[in-house]
């Protein structure tokens, strides 16, 4: 089940529906998915779909962790720096970990943030920085990231982390209530315009205020 072969399986879908970033599938073919799932789901880590991982939340489905991965990559200047809303599992800060120089990642529930620091840690990515917080905030201690990605749903875009795009830095965000659609921000240059692109369709947990322990 957690075969090489189960995986490159399911890099080839990815490549089929359309993800074409080389870097981006090599990392998602070699990072194991099943590490970041209670182990009665593990035997279905590789499938191309959502999974839950408790308190109401999913682990994003691989095809969305790839867009949304090569959607930034392809958009913003150089990245050294991205700021993910939305640690859950800790799945697509593994991937970014191993793309991005420094990966600053804020969740809202105590205890999911507390597996993903251990799974993260077993797969000695040292490069990561978590924070238990309300992540509609962004991180507003830290300078501007080149980078912000969040891996769940606010109604409407929030203002507060177009303040946090760094220059020529682009944002990838699922918006919207029942229908959402995944969006793409690039700011321009060091300027106070953003261009905004409608992606495709998508599905999120919503992105809740306020944090539990
Ligand atoms: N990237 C995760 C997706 C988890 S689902 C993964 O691949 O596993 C989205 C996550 O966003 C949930 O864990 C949820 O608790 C978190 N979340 C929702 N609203 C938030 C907020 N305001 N601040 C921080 N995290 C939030």
């Amino acid at each position: 089940m957690t075969s090489q072969r189960t995986r490159q399986r399911l890099i080839e879908r990815l490549e089929a529906e359309g993800v074409s970033n080389l870097e981006v599938l090599d990392v998602m073919a070699t990072t194991p998915r099943h590490i970041f799932l209670d182990e009665a789901l593990s035997h279905r880590a590789y499938e191309d779909t959502a999974l839950p991982i408790g308190f109401g939340q999913t682990l994003s489905q691989p095809y969305i962790v790839a867009r949304m991965t090569e959607t930034l990559l392809g958009a913003a200047g150089k990245i050294d720096s991205v700021l993910e809303i939305g640690t859950g599992s800790g799945y697509q800060t593994a991937i970014l970990a191993q793309l991005i120089k420094d990966v600053y990642s804020v969740e809202r529930i105590k205890p999911l943030q507390d597996k993903a620091r251990q799974r993260l840690h077993q797969l000695g990515l040292r490069n990561v920085f978590l924070r238990h917080a309300d992540g509609g905030f962004g991180w507003p201690e830290e300078k501007q990231f080149d980078a912000i990605i969040s891996t769940a749903a606010p109604r409407t875009m929030p203002k507060e982390l177009l303040k946090q795009l760094a220059p020529n830095g682009a944002l990838v965000i699922p918006v919207g209530d029942k229908e959402q659609v995944l969006t793409l921000v690039v700011r321009e240059g060091d300027s106070d315009d953003f261009h905004t692109t409608e992606l495709e369709p998508v599905r999120f947990v919503p992105l809740l205020s306020g944090v539990t322990r």
